[in-house]
């Protein structure tokens, strides 16, 4: 069994980035991402703190903007507006999920699709369903492609089956995977939680992705001999043993079937790194659109 880590592939890509970001200082250009934080949600604001770490890291512009939970719609539309307009900033990313009350869709919406870097807006998922390179695909399923791809798993021609159709995990990849191209040309199967004899339907998978949002959900009677498996799935359960009382799995049970994958990536440690990972790359990228390079 070969373990699919996301450190160093995310490393691949942090690299890429950082020749990018040179070539872009030394045409007088700084990309710059603006992650709007609504609330607080304690894993939201350890997802924002980590990708504004990264963007240090990487000499980057970033600013973070937090607004209460009590922030109305129209006052949050007034937010996006104000960074649309801002040219330091080439990325925009409102953390999700939103507190209750506040309609994301609307949000996502008014984000300029030139800097919707998390690649939620509609133009950006129509130029995925078309297959056009200027779009922005969302970050986790841009990710978990790239695994693929670095790790030399062929994926033309396979079986692929993606337990869960959210937007920003299933739907997203099934699209890619299907579509032409590196890390695609699958035939791809969404799985969810209206599907009927879900062991039968996984076991006919070569790739199997979970982004279920259910601890260690898949287990080994869905998985079949020596395929890859791409766990998505961070959820927290409580751990006595653990210094804090609770860790992070996957949704797939990492022991139970580990032996009989090919490949498989580990949670933490996994997909997890490459969301940032992507996210840097796509402000970039932003930013070298709107640079004209
Ligand atoms: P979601 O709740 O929006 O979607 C879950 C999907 O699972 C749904 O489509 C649902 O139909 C399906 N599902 C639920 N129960 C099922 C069942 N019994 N059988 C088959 N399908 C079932 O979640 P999401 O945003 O897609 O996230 C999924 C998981 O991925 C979560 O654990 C989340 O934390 C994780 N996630 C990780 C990253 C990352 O960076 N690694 C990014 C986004 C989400």
């Amino acid at each position: 069994m070969k373990l699919i880590e996301g450190k160093p592939i995310a490393e691949a890509v942090y690299a890429e980035c950082a020749k990018s970001f040179a070539e872009l200082k030394a045409a007088g250009h700084t990309p710059g991402l603006a992650v709007v934080l609504v609330g607080d949600d304690p894993a939201s604001r350890a997802y924002v703190g980590s990708k504004e770490r990264k963007c240090r890291e990487l000499g980057m512009h970033s600013v973070k903007i937090e607004k209460p939970a009590t922030i109305s719609q129209e006052e949050l539309h007034e937010v996006i507006e104000s960074l649309n307009a801002d040219d330091a900033i080439h990325g925009i990313l409102v953390q999700l999920p939103l507190p209750k009350g506040l309609d994301e869709d609307q949000v996502i919406l008014r984000i300029d699709p030139a800097k919707d870097v998390d690649g939620l807006h509609p133009v950006n998922l129509g130029k995925l369903a078309m297959e056009d390179p200027t779009g922005f695909a969302p970050c986790t399923p841009s990710g978990c492609q790239r695994m693929l791809i670095e790790s030399g798993i062929e994926t033309t021609g396979k079986n692929v089956v993606i337990v869960g159709r959210s937007l920003l995990v299933g739907k997203s990849l099934a699209l890619l995977m299907m579509g032409k191209g590196e890390g695609a040309n699958a035939t791809v199967t969404v799985a969810h939680s209206r599907t009927k004899d879900l062991p039968a339907l996984t076991r006919s998978a070569d790739i199997l992705v979970a982004a279920i949002g259910i601890p260690k959900f898949i287990g080994p009677d869905h998985v079949k001999e020596g395929a890859v498996v791409i766990d998505v799935g961070i959820n927290r359960i409580d751990d006595p043993s653990a210094k804090n009382g609770s860790r992070l799995v996957g949704d797939v049970d990492f022991d139970a079937v580990a032996d009989q994958c090919e490949a498989i990536t580990p949670v933490p440690g996994g997909v997890g790194r490459m969301t940032i990972a992507m996210l840097m790359a796509n402000t970039i990228r932003a930013c070298r659109l709107k640079a004209g390079l």
